[in-house]
């Protein structure tokens, strides 16, 4: 009901009365119908009515927008149309009431059709803006953000889609599981910026190393990183291995701290093959357990299954 008792609402209704009051004043001034069609009084009537409830309804649809005040300014031209129409019924009108009843529905339609128009533009605009926004938000919910790589999140969602592809089933594919060796001394000797600098470095490098091809680089978490990759060969993901290692060293040798020397990164691996029953999860804990095989080994190595 307070929707309905607004203070839009009640200016309609005053503009409403003015007009309707004014064209009455206009038509007494020209003689009287004798014989009146009381089926187009009650039509006229309708009409009158009709475009006052839907006034209401704009207001309620459309706010206080740009497309409620030129769709109500078009439906009060309407209803003084109408309203004319009706005091025709009774009155031998001509002059302004007869102009009103002729063009007022014109104009009453083009000034609906021009607010509906602005309407599905910024409507576009604004479904426009929507989608953008989901877009982004989605892409960093599933991305890490300090190495822009995929995230642990993403990975669990994306195994799921993928191992109901009937092709990626039938393909040797491979899980990599990776850890920086002994990170937390980094952290402690060099601090903690040169430990994220490490991270993205790492991150970086896997990311060239795998780019442009089907596989893809996830950060588990931590200082922890893996990569499914698809259709692949054991030599073939030991020779992108050294491609991220070598890619790795060249950037750290580049950044050499104050004393001349340069940080090293070392990892170890576990590399596992995917079974046709593994979930993600039974795939990333064989792959995890290879690898800290290969922390137990003395780390900086590769252990496969
Ligand atoms: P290990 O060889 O057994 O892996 O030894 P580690 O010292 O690397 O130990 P672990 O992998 O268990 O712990 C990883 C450490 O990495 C813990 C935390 O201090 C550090 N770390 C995790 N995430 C970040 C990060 O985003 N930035 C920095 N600077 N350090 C991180
Ligand atoms: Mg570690």
């Amino acid at each position: 009901m307070k929707k309905i008792l607004n203070r839009q609402n009640f200016i309609n209704i005053i503009v409403i009365t003015i007009i309707s009051l004014f064209l009455t004043r206009l038509s007494t001034n020209y003689p009287l119908v004798t014989d009146i069609d009381y089926d187009d009084v009650i039509f006229s009537l309708l009409l009158v009515f009709q475009y006052i409830i839907w006034l209401i309804i704009c207001s309620m649809v459309f706010g206080n927008s740009i497309t409620y005040h030129f769709v109500r300014t078009g439906l009060i031209v309407l209803q003084a149309a109408a309203f004319a129409d009706l005091l025709d019924e009774f009155y031998d009108v001509k002059g302004l009431v007869s102009l009103t009843e002729t063009l007022g529905e014109i104009l009453g339609m083009f000034i609906i059709t021009v607010g509906l128009i602005i309407y599905y533009k910024k409507n576009k605009e604004k479904i426009h803006h929507i989608t953008a926004l989901k877009n982004k938000y989605y892409q960093e919910s599933i991305r890490d953000n300090m190495t822009g790589l995929y995230n642990q999140t993403y990975y669990y969602n994306y195994y799921k889609e993928i191992s109901k592809d009937m092709n990626f089933i039938s393909e040797s594919n491979y899980l990599l599981v990776m850890d920086l060796d002994n990170f937390k001394n980094i952290n402690d000797i060099h601090g903690h910026n040169t430990g994220d600098q490490i991270i993205r470095i790492l991150g970086n490098a896997i990311l060239s190393s795998v780019q442009n091809t089907q596989h893809l680089p996830f950060r588990y978490g931590g200082d922890e990183f893996i990569i499914l990759f698809r259709s692949i060969t054991l030599a073939e993901i030991k020779d992108i291995v050294e491609n991220i290692k070598n890619n790795t060293s060249k950037v750290l040798q580049s950044r050499a701290l104050n004393n001349g020397e340069y940080l090293e990164a070392r990892f170890s691996i576990g590399i596992t093959e995917q079974k046709n029953d593994d979930t993600g999860e039974s795939l990333f804990k064989r792959g995890d357990k290879l690898m800290y095989a290969a922390k137990e080994r003395g780390r900086n190595s590769i252990v496969t299954d």
